[in-house]
């Protein structure tokens, strides 16, 4: 048929531009898996006010509470005074300053490496650097637990994937020897893992996927977000807690968003990948600068973790008190090695219950549930930090068993 203007008017289009967005949020809620978001109206602490209710914060990031540690509010407040709010442009432009610069060395020295690179973000940084690092002939294998930031990054770029079972070392193993039957033999090959797997609080073998990595000449990725500021030596993450070299890591990415208390991204190694992902990431080459305030919160973030060693070992102490008491009420506390305590509860709407009803007693956790875990697996997700006291933790595990038994959790 030949299109001419009055066949074109006449025609009933049965599409709609956004009808879609609104059944599929009615969708989500129907099946309990939309977020909630509250509102924090006060600093991130322990005792913190979230939708005008004072609540007892069990699920933040913030594990050593640099996030208002008074030196590293000082060092923002200073460098916007004389620096200004904002970079005004792209690192790879003009907004690359003396802070950023100074982030990257201070950051290098902390993590006993020849070179850093910071970014915005750490997502970012996982969904500039890795689809640069590997193309055609290539290929990525891949945690099958590891972080949404890691999946986007493959999914940029055209390399092959393959997934092994999570941290097992076997089936890596498996994986890596059908790779290398692999016509053409590929060029590259890439291992990309969590160091800490952010739902579970449990840690990568990285000692035997850098052994294997090893054999096959391939790339050792590791991406430490939560396991920095709270493992290895003074916290300086999961390489240094299994005293790991360079040449057997070479990535280890990680964020300033969580221990250290502000935000940002970074990953540590050699010259060459320092130089390499300036050029390359096009997350850090097309987007702004963070301001010279966050930049400067960092580095006396990094200053503190250097300079008081208290922090991390009471974070530690907090988290082996509430998982011992979780794990004596009976609650399946899963296979955590770290101040992430997965509190399991089955289905989503069982989490969805325990949280509501943690909350009527003034503490605040997550539930999280599909697609972030699986379908049968959601939990709370709990989060210990420096600043706890005994006292609040036993408020916590408290209410926890009354929730717990109401619900049959446990
Ligand atoms: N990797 C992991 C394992 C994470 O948990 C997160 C944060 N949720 C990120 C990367 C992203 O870090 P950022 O918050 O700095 O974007």
């Amino acid at each position: 048929m030949k299109l001419n203007f009055w066949n074109v008017i006449n025609v009933t289009v049965s599409r709609h531009p956004t009808k879609y967005l609104g059944e599929e949020y009615q969708r989500l809620v129907r099946e309990n898996l939309n977020w909630e978001i509250k509102v924090l109206e006060s600093a991130s602490e322990p005792i913190c006010i979230v939708n005008g209710k004072e609540v007892l914060m069990l699920c933040a990031n913030n594990y050593l509470n640099l996030a208002t540690h008074p030196k590293v509010v000082e060092a923002t407040i200073e460098a916007t005074r004389k620096y200004g709010a904002g970079a005004g442009s792209d690192r790879s432009i003009s907004g690359n300053m003396i802070f950023h610069e100074e982030l990257d060395r201070r950051l290098a020295k902390f993590k006993n490496a020849p070179a850093s690179l910071t970014f915005q973000t750490g997502f970012m940084a996982n969904e500039g650097l890795i689809p640069q690092l590997a193309g055609r002939g290539d290929l990525f294998v891949s945690d099958e637990l590891n972080h949404g930031s890691i999946i986007d990054g493959v999914r940029l770029s055209r390399t092959d994937r393959a997934i092994f079972k999570h941290k097992d070392v076997e089936d890596l193993a498996r994986v890596m020897e059908e790779a290398e039957k692999h016509d053409p033999p590929y060029n590259h090959i890439w291992i990309l893992t969590d160091g800490v797997f952010s739902m579970d609080g449990d840690l990568a073998p990285l000692p035997e996927i850098a052994r294997i990595g090893k054999e096959h000449g391939a790339g050792v990725y590791v991406d430490d977000a939560h396991g920095e500021g709270v493992l290895g030596e003074g916290g300086r993450g999961i390489v240094s807690h299994f005293h790991l070299r360079r040449d057997e890591v070479h990535v280890e990415m990680g964020t300033f968003s969580k221990a250290f208390g502000v935000i940002g991204g970074h990953i540590t190694g050699g010259e060459d990948l320092r130089n390499f992902a300036y050029n390359k990431a096009r997350t850090w080459l097309l987007s702004g600068a963070v301001p010279p305030g966050v930049a400067a919160a960092c580095i006396a973030a990094i200053d503190v973790l250097e300079k008081e060693p208290q922090h991390v070992r009471r974070v530690w102490e907090n988290r082996n008190y509430l998982l011992e008491a979780l794990k004596d009420a009976g609650f399946d506390t899963g296979n955590t090695e770290t101040p992430i305590i997965p509190v399991m509860c089955g289905k989503s709407k069982t989490a969805r219950d325990l949280a509501d009803f943690l909350w009527t007693k003034g503490i605040f956790v997550l539930p999280i549930f599909y697609p972030m875990v699986a379908r049968d697996k959601a939990r709370i997700r709990v989060q210990l930090c420096t600043k706890h006291t005994t006292e609040q933790l036993d408020r916590a595990i408290d209410a926890f068993e009354e929730g717990g038994r109401k619900l049959g959790i446990i």
